[in-house]
């Protein structure tokens, strides 16, 4: 096992704007690493550059301490596991976890190999399987089989370039967890590249937001969602996204398009000198007004709105609040949106509601919102100011 420094980590192709540009990471030996973003955020290409399979145009990568750019991938001595495990079908379970070693010709003894296939197939809970052809196996032993393959060659760390990304949903959930857990017996530094922000949350350690080849923020599942350092990652992350509603500030109030908020002193002072501000709200920190026992109403505002519709998924609900920004306000939002790469942002607030709510669509409610989970933004920058 090993620990992977990136430091100041650069990739071009041709002239084109840096892929990669300028990405720093301290990966702890053990450590599990998600690599998250949009398409075209340059995720894939840092792990490339991880493995080898890519030039490194500037910055230093380092295993274990030691500078690796100019070593072959087979001397990096790191397992890729790649997306539809790239099993051969004609060889048994056996056969497939031996490869890597029969590759390598004459270095192990044929009790070696037995010893380490067997080895692993303990460990992965595939002893009973090696005999079977991966067409007769589920999903979830095949995804252990490649990582079978990764442990024999006794790798120093397990790369995984969106291995779910073709399942159906049932299966990834399922994948995702079989991951998790062998990353966590086995122990072994793992970078795991993905898209999808559910898998980012679940899986790691710590998470690194990517956006066209710059590092936004990397930080544990539980910070990222709870203190998003930018707009880009306070939308990326989270279901149903955040909401963002333009508003201007004066002293503790902030004036939006669905009402007046009052909000803590202490996040007042940290927007001191803004007029405008992007409130960012997520759809938990709303509430019925009528459901909110007493003693925690000061610690939010209420106001008035028109719910057009409610979903009711049976644990709680979503209402869906429309407003109507007025023109600069909506222009502020067509440029957010097009900073988060989103075609637009709705001017549309979701809440979630406790089932008990009998809120219902097209009447007028009270809404009570927790203004001390609020974040802050900066309609220029997008920097979280609270
Ligand atoms: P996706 O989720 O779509 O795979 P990604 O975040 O993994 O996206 P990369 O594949 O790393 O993104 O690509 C980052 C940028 O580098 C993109 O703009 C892409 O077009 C560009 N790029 C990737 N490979 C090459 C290449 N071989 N030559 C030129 N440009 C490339």
């Amino acid at each position: 096992m090993a620990s992977i420094t990136l430091n100041h980590l650069v990739k071009k192709y041709g002239d084109g704007f840096p892929a990669v540009n300028d990405i720093s990471i301290d990966i702890a030996d053990g450590e599990f690493i998600i690599l998250v973003g949009p398409s075209g955020c340059g995720k894939s290409t840092l792990l490339r550059m991880i493995v080898g399979l890519e030039d490194i145009t500037d910055g230093d990568l380092l295993i274990d301490g030691q500078r690796v750019n100019d070593k072959a991938p087979r001397d990096r001595n790191l397992a890729m596991v790649f997306q539809n495990y790239a099993l051969y079908p004609h060889l048994t379970v056996y056969e497939n976890i031996a490869f890597p070693l029969r590759l390598a010709k004459g270095k192990h003894s044929e009790d070696q190999v037995d010893k380490l296939v067997t080895d692993a197939a303990a460990t992965l809970e595939l002893t009973d399987h090696l005999q079977r052809k991966p067409a007769n196996l589920s999903g979830g032993q095949r995804q252990r089989v490649a990582m079978g393959r990764a442990i024999v060659r006794q790798a120093d760390a397990f790369l995984f370039d969106e291995p779910l990304s073709n399942l159906d949903a049932k299966l990834r959930g399922q994948m995702r967890s079989e991951i998790s857990q062998m990353q966590r017996r086995l122990g072994v530094t793992s970078v795991y590249v993905t898209h999808d922000q559910t898998e980012a949350m679940t899986l790691g350690d710590r998470v690194a937001v990517l956006k066209k080849g710059e590092l936004q923020q990397i930080a544990s599942p539980r910070e990222l969602y709870e203190q998003p350092v930018n707009l880009f990652v306070a939308g990326f992350i989270g279901s149903p996204s955040m909401n963002f509603l333009p508003a201007t500030i004066e002293g503790n109030t902030l004036q939006t398009a669905i009402g007046d908020l009052q909000i803590p002193e202490a996040k007042a002072q940290k927007a001191a000198g803004k007029k405008v501000v992007l409130v960012g709200v997520r759809p938990e920190f709303f509430e019925d007004a009528k459901l909110v026992e007493d003693h925690k109403q000061s610690n939010g505002s209420t106001f008035t709105a028109t719910l057009t519709h409610t979903e009711w998924l049976g644990n709680e609900q979503y209402g869906y609040i429309n407003f109507d920004p007025a023109p600069e306000m909506r222009e502020l939002l067509n440029s957010l949106a097009r900073d988060m790469d989103a075609d637009e942002l709705r001017p549309q607030v979701v809440v979630t509601l406790d089932a008990a709510s009998r809120i219902r669509g097209g009447r007028e409610a009270e809404i009570w919102l927790d203004t001390r989970k609020l974040h802050l933004f900066d309609a220029e920058t997008g920097e979280n100011l609270t």
